[in-house]
C-alpha cells in the first residue's frame, strides 16, 4: 500500500507545449495538407523550385539582413548561444534571408537567375493571440537574379491566382514603391523634421527610432500615432524616373491582369531589406491581423550578407491567418476517409490477411486495418461499429471461411444495400480498383 501510495507520488507532471507554439493535430491537419498540396501544384505550373533552409541560422544574417532596428531583430527573435561551442544562433524568424544566405553559398545565380519557393515554421517571440504565435509558418516564393518589374508583378499574379485556387475572394492588394537608396536619403530627412516637429506624439519605440531608422515609426502598430503617420511625408514624392517607371510597369501588368490594387503610400513592411516595390494582401476577415501575404523587391540584401550582389523580389504568407481565411470563406476540405476497413476477427488470420492489405496498397487503395487490444481482436461487432466510424466505404472481412477458401468478403458500408461480393485472395490487380472512390 505505501509502495502504491509512492508510486503515485512519483507519476509525472504532465508536460505541455511551449505558449504560443501549436500543435496541428487531425482533422485540421487534412486542411494544411491540402494547402501544400495545392500550392506544390501551383508553383509546379509557374515553375518555381522547392529550397529547404536550416530553421536555425547564425545570428548576424537576421542582425545585417533585416536591420538591426526592427521590431524583429530587437524584440521577436529566438537567439542563444550554442553551449558546446559559443556559436551565436537564432530560431529563423522568416525564410528570405536564409534563403539569400543559401544562393550566395552555393552560387545558385551562376548560370542566371532562380525562382524558389519554400513552407516551414518561422519563430517570433510576440504576443500570443488570434493569428499571432510564437511558432506559425510561412509559404514563400522568392526570385532571385532578375531586375524587371516583370517578375515582381509574376510574383503577385501567382499569390493572386492561389487565393483564387483556394476559394478566397476577400482579399485586397495593397501596393507601394519605397524607392532606390538616394530616394530614402532625401525622404528620410524630410521624414525626420516631420517627426521632431510633433515629438510629443511619438511613443517610446518611435522616439528612439527618430533618428536610427525613422522609416521604421511608419511601421507602427500604436493607433495612438496614426495622425503624425497619416500626415507625414510620402516616400511616392520622392521617387525618381526610374523608381517610378519600375512601378508603372507593374502597375500597367497587374491592370492588363484585372488584379485590383490600392496604392497605400505608408506600407513600408517590417524589415530594412526592401526597395522599390512592396506589397500586401489584407483581409476584413480576421480581425486586427488582417495581413495574409507580404513582400517586395530587396536588391540589396544579397550584397548586405556577403554576397555577389543580385536583384530580388518575393513574398511570404502566414499559413495560420490564410487557413483560417480558407475555414470562413474558402472550399470545405473534407477529411480524408480510407477506402476499405480491414475486419479480421482472429488474430490467426492476421499474417494473411496483412498480406492481401498490402497488395490493396500497392495497388493504391487506403486501407485501415483493425488492430486488437493485444488480448484478441475483439467481437465482430465491435470491429463492424469501428470500421463504420472511420468513415470507410467498405469492410473487408477475414473471416476462417474466407481464408479457408483462399478469399476475402467485400461488404459496401456506405451505399445502403450492404452489398457483398467474395473476392480472390490472388489476383488483387483484379479488383482492387473497384475499391477506390471516383476521385
Ligand atoms: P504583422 O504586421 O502582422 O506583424 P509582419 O509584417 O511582421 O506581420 P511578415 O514578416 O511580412 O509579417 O510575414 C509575412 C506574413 O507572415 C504576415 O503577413 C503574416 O500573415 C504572417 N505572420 C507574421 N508574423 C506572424 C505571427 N507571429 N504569427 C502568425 N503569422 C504571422
Ligand atoms: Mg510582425
Amino acid at each position: 500500500m505505501a509502495e502504491a501510495k509512492n508510486l503515485a507520488a512519483a507519476k509525472p507532471a504532465r508536460l505541455t507545449g511551449v505558449k504560443g507554439m501549436n500543435d496541428v493535430l487531425p482533422p485540421d491537419s487534412a486542411r494544411w495538407e491540402w494547402l501544400e498540396a495545392k500550392v506544390r501544384d501551383l508553383m509546379a505550373r509557374y515553375a518555381y523550385r522547392n529550397i529547404r533552409t536550416p530553421i536555425v541560422e547564425p545570428t548576424a544574417l537576421f542582425v545585417r539582413g533585416l536591420g538591426e532596428v526592427t521590431d524583429i531583430v530587437e524584440k521577436e527573435m529566438y537567439s542563444f548561444e550554442d553551449r558546446l561551442n559559443g556559436e551565436q544562433l537564432t530560431l529563423r524568424p522568416e525564410c528570405t534571408a536564409g534563403v539569400v544566405r543559401a544562393v550566395a553559398e552555393h552560387n545558385l545565380l551562376y548560370e542566371g537567375g532562380k525562382r524558389l519557393y519554400y513552407m516551414g515554421p518561422m519563430f517570433r517571440h510576440e504576443r500570443p493571440q488570434r493569428g499571432r504565435y510564437r511558432q506559425f509558418h510561412q509559404i514563400g516564393a522568392e526570385v532571385l537574379g532578375f531586375a524587371g518589374a516583370e517578375v515582381d508583378a509574376e510574383l503577385i499574379l501567382l499569390a493572386d491566382a492561389l487565393w483564387r485556387e483556394l476559394g478566397l475572394s476577400d482579399v485586397r492588394l495593397e501596393l507601394n514603391s519605397l524607392g532606390q537608396p538616394p530616394e530614402r536619403q532625401a525622404h528620410r530627412a524630410a521624414l525626420i523634421t516631420h517627426f521632431e516637429r510633433h515629438a510629443d506624439q511619438l511613443d517610446e519605440d518611435a522616439r528612439r527610432r527618430l533618428h536610427s531608422n525613422p522609416l521604421r515609426i511608419l511601421d507602427t502598430k500604436n493607433p495612438a500615432m496614426k495622425e503624425i503617420v497619416e500626415s507625414a511625408p510620402r516616400l511616392l514624392d520622392f521617387l525618381g524616373e526610374a523608381s517610378l517607371a519600375h512601378f508603372n510597369a507593374v502597375k500597367a501588368i497587374l491592370e492588363a491582369n484585372g488584379v485590383a490594387y490600392r496604392i497605400n503610400p505608408r506600407l513600408v513592411r517590417g524589415m530594412d531589406y526592401y526597395n522599390l516595390t512592396v506589397f500586401e494582401f489584407v483581409t476584413e476577415s480576421l480581425g486586427a491581423q488582417g495581413t495574409i501575404c507580404g513582400g517586395g523587391r530587396y536588391d540589396y540584401l544579397i550584397e548586405q550578407v556577403g554576397g555577389k550582389p543580385a536583384p530580388a523580389v518575393g513574398w511570404a504568407l502566414g499559413v495560420e491567418r490564410v487557413l483560417e481565411l480558407v475555414k470562413e470563406q474558402g472550399e470545405a476540405v473534407a477529411e480524408p476517409v480510407p477506402d476499405a476497413y480491414a475486419v479480421i476477427p482472429d488474430a490467426s488470420a492476421l499474417p494473411l490477411a496483412m498480406q492481401l492489405l498490402q497488395q490493396l496498397r500497392a495497388a493504391g487503395v487506403s486501407v485501415q486495418m483493425h488492430a486488437g487490444s493485444g488480448e484478441g481482436m475483439g467481437s465482430m461487432k465491435s470491429q463492424f461499429k469501428k470500421a463504420d466510424a472511420s468513415g470507410a466505404r467498405h469492410a473487408l472481412v477475414f473471416g476462417a471461411d474466407e481464408l479457408a477458401s483462399q478469399c476475402v468478403t467485400v461488404k459496401a458500408l456506405r451505399d445502403g444495400s450492404g452489398a457483398q461480393q467474395t473476392r480472390p485472395l490472388a489476383g488483387v490487380s483484379e479488383w482492387a480498383h473497384s475499391l477506390q472512390s471516383k476521385a
